[in-house]
């Protein structure tokens, strides 16, 4: 089964073929960034724009580099949401465009259960199992009993992880996104500062970073009232530190919890070294009997071949859309 699947749901323009959900044919993306990075984030309006005028062209650019014609493809998946609703709408248009134009089924997809799935284009899923999603959006423990089943047992109370990394690195002056830059800054820095670890001792699964974000926000302002010195990778080091233990910790707690089989990271945050170093080698301390699956850096960000694999349990289970699909800005997993 060979899918083109689209995203377009923040600032990528993506579009992938993807066969039999786990392997990429093409997997093309057009990063907005450079335009959005005058404005230290994501413009909606402007995204659109770039959308409108990149997808064509990103269409065209998957198709030929798997090297197949529309005879050759099964489905259409696009993401569905949840996302900047101008930005979904160029995606689900043009979607529906193809899906219409060469009487393909269409299959709407969650932008998060792509994250997740991105995992299987790296080893078969095997269930039960538990994704840490930690994106720009979002963060949250996702149980999954069997494919296609989402249960959200854990989430952040305010800001996602990689919001709280943006908003520190726009404070320190770092190009958008700085989470990158960041994670960088951590591995040159040392852990001189301590950040609360907030929630970390509380009996669920749910995360706040919005203390945290504020506390060494705080903390810059009130060195620079002051004229301290205060090095930015020190600074940068220990917010991670404290980001790190906190959802490592919780990961942990669930995982033994629910007595899973694997455990997956997921989404944009996945990138950070830190995080992929601290989160594998507790696992392999504490349940060296669960597989614990990372994407590569390219499939950890918005991408399409992510939507690809995801939209293939869709299509087994012939889970198909009709025209009148619309764009949900607002979609949660599993519902
Ligand atoms: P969502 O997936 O929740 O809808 P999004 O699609 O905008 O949001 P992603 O593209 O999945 O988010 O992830 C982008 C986020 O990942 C940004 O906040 C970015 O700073 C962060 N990020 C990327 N690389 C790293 C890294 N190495 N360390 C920390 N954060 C990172
Ligand atoms: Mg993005
Ligand atoms: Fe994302």
């Amino acid at each position: 089964v060979t899918i083109l699947a689209i995203e377009s749901s923040c600032d990528e323009t993506s579009v992938a073929v993807v066969r039999n959900g786990d392997t990429v044919l093409s997997n093309v993306v057009a990063s907005q960034i450079k335009s959005h990075m005058r404005f230290g984030g994501v413009v909606p309006e402007v995204a659109s724009r770039h959308h409108v005028e990149q997808i064509t062209q990103v269409i065209e650019a998957a198709m030929d580099e798997a090297n197949l014609t529309f005879a050759a493809i099964d489905a259409i998946a696009v993401t569905e949401g949840p996302g900047l609703v101008g930005s979904l709408l160029i995606g689900v248009s043009a979607a529906k465009a193809l899906a219409f134009a060469h009487r393909k089924p269409l299959i709407p997809v969650n932008h998060i259960a792509g994250h997740i799935y991105a995992n299987q284009l790296v080893e078969p899923l095997q269930f039960p199992l538990l994704a840490l999603v930690v994106s720009g959006g979002h963060t949250e423990l996702v149980y999954m009993e069997k494919d296609g089943s989402f249960d959200i047992i854990g989430e952040t109370r305010d800001d996602a992880a990689g919001e709280a990394y943006d908003k520190i690195g726009r404070v320190l002056g770092l190009p958008y996104p700085g989470g990158k830059k960041m994670d960088e800054m951590a591995h040159e820095g040392k852990e001189t500062l301590h950040f609360p670890r907030a929630m970390i001792q509380e009996d669920n699964y749910d995360f706040s970073f919005s203390g945290l974000k504020s506390s060494v926000i705080n903390t810059v302002h009130n060195a620079r009232q002051k004229g301290d010195d205060i090095d930015p990778y020190d600074l940068a080091a220990s917010f991670q530190a404290s980001v790190i233990e906190v959802l490592v910790h919780k990961t942990l707690r669930a995982a033994k919890e629910k007595n899973v089989r694997q455990l997956l990271l997921a989404g944009g945050v996945a990138a950070n070294r830190g995080l992929r170093e601290v989160l594998s080698a507790k696992m392999a301390q504490e349940l060296p009997d669960v597989a614990v699956l990372i994407p590569p850096l390219s499939l950890c960000g918005d991408n399409a071949a992510m939507i690809g694999a995801a939209a293939y349990s869709e299509y087994r289970k012939q889970n198909f859309a009709g025209y009148d699909l619309n764009a949900h800005p607002g979609l949660v997993l599993g519902e």
